[in-house]
């Protein structure tokens, strides 16, 4: 095994509807809110947690793939991991997404997925509008009706509006099987998760409006094991994504290839 260089895939992530991704309850009403977003303590901003995005991403794949769920994370949730180097190595989850090290056929995660900040433009918007009581979210009334007596329960839930834009996301893919095309198939797998994610949803309650996203004004660029020693940047393999199929055209693909096989030579 050894690292061939790495896909960068960056661009925006558009809500098209509200957001909810919940943060760490406090115990604390926000605002007389209890059901708070994930924001960066920093400058207090809500954010999209990488691993919010990755997992949602794996358990989509998995769904699609009809894996096994073999592993307990905590008390809940289960997920898919192969156990078999057999099966590993073709999985189109375990390689990409990572397992557990205890696994000693086990390679490195391909794919690293980073948190995404509010694109600048849109904190401007946000900033401009000061509409809620809660800096750029929005507070949602959701009701839920007793069948029989009719007695309501109102609750509070916290969104990011729809129309707000995160961005840069940033995917990192790197390369490490002995076969290029090997580690290529994988990368296809993540492009398929993007598009299950899209037409699926991000966060929570999504069966009641939350959550579409759309990947936007992407870019993919990469940067071979050469690049890296020689200190030179980002090469562009496409500087406009027109939408996710692009990524995996044989054209894209096949320049890819050309980058990554183009080390030591
Ligand atoms: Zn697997």
């Amino acid at each position: 095994m050894q690292f061939h260089g790495r896909l960068i895939l960056t661009g925006q992530i558009q809500c098209r509807t509200a957001l909810h991704i919940g943060g760490a309850s406090t115990g604390i009403d926000i605002g007389g809110v209890d059901n708070i977003v994930v924001r960066n303590p920093w400058n207090n901003q809500p954010y999209i947690p990488g691993s919010s995005l990755r997992g949602k991403m794996r358990s989509l794949l998995e769904r699609a793939y009809n894996l096994e769920l073999t592993q307990k994370i905590g008390p809940y949730v289960r997920i898919h991991r192969c156990g078999r180097e057999e099966s590993y190595r073709n999985c189109p989850v375990c390689v990409v997404f990572g397992v557990t090290s205890d696994e000693d056929f086990a390679t490195p995660a391909r794919l690293q997925v980073r948190d995404v900040a509010l694109e600048p433009k849109t904190v401007e918007i946000l900033e401009k509008l000061k509409t809620t009581e809660l800096p750029y979210t929005e507070v949602k009334w959701e009701v839920a009706i007793d069948r029989i007596t009719s007695a309501a329960n109102p609750r509070q839930q916290e969104r990011v509006p729809a129309g707000v834009k995160f961005g840069p996301f940033e995917m990192v893919f790197s390369f490490y099987d002995d076969s290029i095309d090997q580690d290529l198939r994988r990368f296809q797998h993540l492009v398929e998760a993007m598009a299950l994610l899209q037409d699926d949803y991000l966060g929570g309650g999504g069966s009641r409006g939350n959550g579409k996203i759309e990947f936007v004004n992407m870019k993919l660029e990469a940067r071979s094991r050469e690049d890296y020693r020689e200190g030179r940047p980002r090469q562009e393999i496409l500087p406009e994504v027109a939408d996710l199929n692009a990524l995996v055209q044989a054209e894209t693909l096949q320049k890819v290839r050309q980058k990554l096989a183009s080390n030591g030579k």
